[in-house]
């Protein structure tokens, strides 16, 4: 006699197939049922996954469809353009789950202040995370106060952060590791910076309805720490 197979048990089984592959995406309500708080917890649990190597299996072409008509990121992320610090990847989040800000150095400017604002006053983001990381090579260039056309305004933008450091730092003036201090200065600026140019961010934050953190990546341990 054949045994019957319980269906709690299909269940259980089909369950476990779906989650290989993510599909899910923010919804207004998701979006609107999270606090800053959350937000920002779920980018430090998608962070620890792909830091250990458990990045999602993301459906990005059912993520897409499901996101084609409307998107309600969580979070807004500004950082760095380098290639090996993909906001997305970093955070291991999907398609419609944050917006991603990219510039050498991470540096602010009006264009992406207005982003952010765009993200948080009219999009309902709830965090707002400034990373920085290790071995950049923007910082690196407004370290040795290279020149090159366009360049060279985005370095200076950096500058505050290698003077701060520069005083701070006794003997240490040049290297890996004064350049990395120079990164998480430079995220603390740029934190405090959104702060007081945005009265409409200074606002959410001030009414609990945003979080703004800044963090360092670190390209050997592929984690995000934060930074005070
Ligand atoms: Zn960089």
């Amino acid at each position: 006699m054949k045994k019957m197979i319980q269906p709690t048990i299909l269940i259980l089984a089909a369950a476990s197939l779906v989650s290989c592959a993510t599909s899910g995406v923010q919804s207004k309500a998701s979006q609107a049922s999270t606090t800053p708080q959350q937000a920002l917890q779920s980018l430090k649990e998608g962070n620890a996954r792909f830091a250990a190597g458990r990045s999602r299996h993301h459906d990005l072409r059912a993520q897409a469809e499901k996101t084609s008509t409307g998107q309600f990121p969580i979070a807004a992320v500004l950082g760095c353009m380098d290639s090996r610090a993909s906001n997305e990847l970093i955070f291991d989040q999907g398609i419609g789950d944050i917006f991603s800000a990219r510039v050498a150095g991470n540096v602010l400017n009006n264009d992406l202040l207005g982003s952010l604002e765009f993200a948080t006053v009219k999009a309902g983001a709830k965090a707002i995370v400034v990373v920085g990381h290790t071995r950049c090579g923007a910082v690196a260039g407004a370290c040795s106060r290279a020149k090159l056309d366009h360049l060279t305004r985005l370095l200076d933008k950096i500058q505050p952060a290698v003077s701060k450091v520069s005083k701070s730092s006794v003997g240490m003036k040049s290297g890996p590791a004064f350049e990395d201090e120079v990164s998480a200065e430079n995220v603390r600026q740029v934190v405090s910076q959104i702060r007081a140019q945005s009265p409409l961010i200074r606002k959410l934050e001030k009414n609990g309805k945003l979080i703004i953190v800044g963090g360092l990546y670190h390209l050997d341990t592929r984690k995000v720490e934060y930074l005070n």
